[in-house]
């Protein structure tokens, strides 16, 4: 093989049995195809086109072994032998590409979002309706044979493998810690008993499915709550799963119920590599690391390092299918960057939509969204090079066509530029460059500082126009607001001005969470150190506490700020599902106050003049940050429509009311996709 810089990344791993082309696991994640059995065609294309892309070995969603089970009603199950026939689709399209795939067997146990969820107490989560009825005995063995008999049929499905599910909180996790098992049978108590589940699920399916097919366990090795597991009880539980038969161990960090985040993308890259790099000296078989690891550098130094045997990634092979062959390639510079922003993936499981990626509108869509070559090569202009832009002229000259695109900016990206200065957001880069090299791969022109006009555009005859040009910042009408210490959100996060010690900001938007998480976080960004970052959320590094706890310990903001809205009701409700906590908790950390039912009455040489609860009140700040929301800046659409010139709108331009990346990259990609 040539020289490659990954040569751990792309080292062959024996599992006895079977031998793995590299070291890259795709993780499970629940995608919301698993359970129909009408989108199973759509889930094979899914794990096919992955198995194309080189990945080394996958993992499905959580399929549930029994009823019980499942996280919601209908949610995909393994427990009949008439389930067998549509998971054969996936295993044959993807062993059809060369490639390998195990299915999760996951039990929701108290996790379940339905009336039938059991667990080892009759305790409730913290983020479920549903209280669970506590597993009798025969509930209990009833229970593991239904994880062997998933197993079984598994197998005869055509799957390489399992994955027996037994971190993040769900049922087998459940067992394990006093918090959620109170029993007094040999389940409960003493080590050995809560142990004693997810040891036999193993042993007993290992019995079941014989010695070559691979078991890979889930094992909890940070539960991140309150009363969690001992750094000493995982590791035994760890050598009890070895001994049992497990091929392999992989990573699980945190329960869901946990408030310490574990994946977005504030998380540092690889945050949590060294829980697993501790495991690795405590037994044998291969261990997976996992949890923010998205680039082919990062998974390198971790294996080179020894901190892993194999590095289990789910959104980055959503966002580039190909994220193997490319690595392989020595082209880690064309791959297109999981940002861990969830707002595609986890937030639409969430609301019980369909998974997809933000920066690859086609994940879990490879049957509908097809980008096809075009049956009549045409010329394109595309107006505005941010995300929908971006979006637009890639997908269109990928389709053959010859786009030149306009930006007035010295630079692309729109508001990407400011996303990526942002404490925490700093993946947002990684989209640009991602853009920035598809961009001169496919020969798309691009003009810089370019303001285009619709003298200009007309004068270049083209077969259509893509207007891209995103969004003006919203006017809040302020009296007052023209003083020189009042500034746009753009002026603030891109450094033009300075900032005082005391400041408020107008507006509580995914804009103004921003601009406070900016103006709150003095460089550098915690996300970049990841021992600062275990301080500031309370991570015990040294395992010495249950659960991996300890007091955060928190970096004082260096500004007071408050951060408003009209809206009454506490700010950062309507943030995204996964994230939109996260940003919550960051901000009080630091002190922001967040204030909700404000009326804004004048600014002057006191401060910011509110009305809070009709009382009268005044901010003495020296600054004020406008982040009222966005309006669409359509004016050249209107005007090229007005002269008959094929034009369509996208992005912020067209909707600026809730406008996101989501939606921009998606819409411009699938407009392209039919020109
Ligand atoms: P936004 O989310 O629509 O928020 C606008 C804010 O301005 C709201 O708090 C709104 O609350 C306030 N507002 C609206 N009209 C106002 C007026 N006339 N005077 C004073 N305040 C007014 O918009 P954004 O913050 O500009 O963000 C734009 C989009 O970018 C977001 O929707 C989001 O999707 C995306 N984004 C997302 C993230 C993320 O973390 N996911 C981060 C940044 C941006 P009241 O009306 O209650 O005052
Ligand atoms: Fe990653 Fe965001 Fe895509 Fe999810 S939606 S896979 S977090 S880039």
């Amino acid at each position: 093989m040539s020289e490659t810089p990954y040569p751990h990344l792309l080292a062959p791993l024996d599992l006895g049995f079977v031998t793995l082309p590299n070291r890259v696991l795709m993780g499970s994640m629940h995608t919301g195809l698993e359970d129909h059995a009408r989108d199973y065609d759509k889930l094979a294309t899914y794990f096919a086109v992955r198995a194309r892309g080189g990945v080394g070995l996958m993992v499905t969603g959580g399929i549930a072994p029994n009823i019980e089970g499942w996280l919601k009603p209908l949610s995909g199950t393994m427990s009949m032998r008439w389930h067998v026939a549509r998971h054969r689709k996936v295993t044959s399209a993807v062993h059809a590409e060369g490639g390998r795939i195990c299915m999760q067997i996951l039990h929701a146990g108290r996790y379940a979002v339905h009336p039938l969820s059991v667990a080892p107490s009759k305790i409730k989560s913290p983020i479920t309706r549903f209280t669970p009825r506590a597993l009798s005995s025969s509930g209990i063995e009833r229970t593991i044979r239904a994880f062997v008999r998933s197993a079984q049929l598994a197998r005869e499905a055509g799957y390489d493998g399992v994955e027996i599910m037994g971190s993040e909180g769900y049922l087998i996790n459940q067992f394990l810690v006093a918090r959620t098992n109170k029993r007094e049978d040999e389940f409960g108590g003493a080590l050995e008993n809560r142990m004693r589940f997810p040891v036999e699920i193993v042993q007993r399916t290992r019995e079941a499915v014989g010695r070559d097919f691979i078991i890979i366990y889930r094992l909890s090795m940070l539960d991140l709550v309150d009363r969690g597991q001992s750094w000493e009880e995982i590791v035994a539980l760890a050598k009890g799963v070895e001994a049992a038969g497990a091929t392999l161990i992989n990573t699980g960090i945190g329960w869901h119920e946990a408030r310490i985040p574990t994946i977005i993308t504030s998380v540092p890259r690889a945050a949590f590599a060294w829980v697993t790099r501790r495991m690795k000296k405590q037994v044998r078989i291969p261990l997976i690391t996992t949890n923010r690891i998205n680039m082919p550098e990062v998974a390198e130094a971790l294996l080179a390092r020894g901190d892993a045997d194999m590095i289990s990634m789910a959104r980055p092979l959503l966002a580039d299918p190909e994220w193997v062959n490319k690595a392989r390639e020595n082209r880690a510079d064309r791959i297109n960057t999981c940002i861990a922003c969830n707002q595609a993936c986890l937030d639409h499981v969430f609301e019980n939509k369909r998974a997809s990626c933000l920066v690859n509108p086609r994940a879990c869509f490879e049957t509908e969204l097809v980008i096809e070559p075009a049956a009549r090569k045409k010329r394109f202009g595309v107006v505005g090079a941010g995300p929908a832009g971006l979006a637009a002229a890639c997908t269109l000259a990928e389709r053959g066509h010859a786009v030149t695109l306009y930006e007035q900016a010295n630079e692309i990206g729109g508001q990407f530029n400011l996303a990526k200065r942002i404490p925490g957001k700093e993946e947002f880069a990684e989209t640009l460059r991602y853009f920035s090299n598809r961009l001169h791969d496919l020969g798309v022109e691009v003009r810089l500082n370019a303001t285009a006009d619709a003298k200009t555009l007309r004068a270049q005859n083209y077969d259509g126009v893509i207007i891209a040009t995103g969004v003006n910042p919203r006017d809040p009408r302020i009296p007052g607001q023209e003083r020189v210490n009042v500034h746009g959100y753009t002026d603030v996060v891109s450094g033009k001005v300075e900032i005082g010690k005391r400041v408020a900001i107008v507006g509580a938007g995914g804009i103004g969470f921003d601009v406070a998480e900016y103006l709150s976080q003095p460089p550098p960004s915690p996300t970049l150190d990841i021992p600062r970052w275990m301080h500031e959320w309370g991570v015990d590094m040294s395992l010495a506490h249950r659960g991996g706890l300890s007091k955060p310990q928190v970096e004082p903001s260096p500004r007071e700020i408050w951060l408003l809205q009209r809206t009454p009701g506490r700010p950062g409700k309507r943030l995204n599902k996964t994230t939109g906590w996260v940003h919550r908790a960051a901000l009080k950390a630091k002190d922001v106050q967040m204030l909700g039912g404000v009326v804004y009455e004048r600014i002057d040489d006191a401060g910011l003049h509110i009305r809070v609860d009709d009382q009268p009140r005044v901010l003495e700040v020296d600054d004020v940050v406008i982040c009222a929301g966005q309006e669409s800046n359509r004016a050249l659409a209107d005007e090229l429509l007005a002269l008959d010139i094929e034009t369509h709108v996208v992005g912020g331009a067209d909707v600026a009311a809730e406008l996101d990346a989501k939606r921009a990259i998606a819409q411009a990609t699938r407009l392209a996709a039919t020109l």
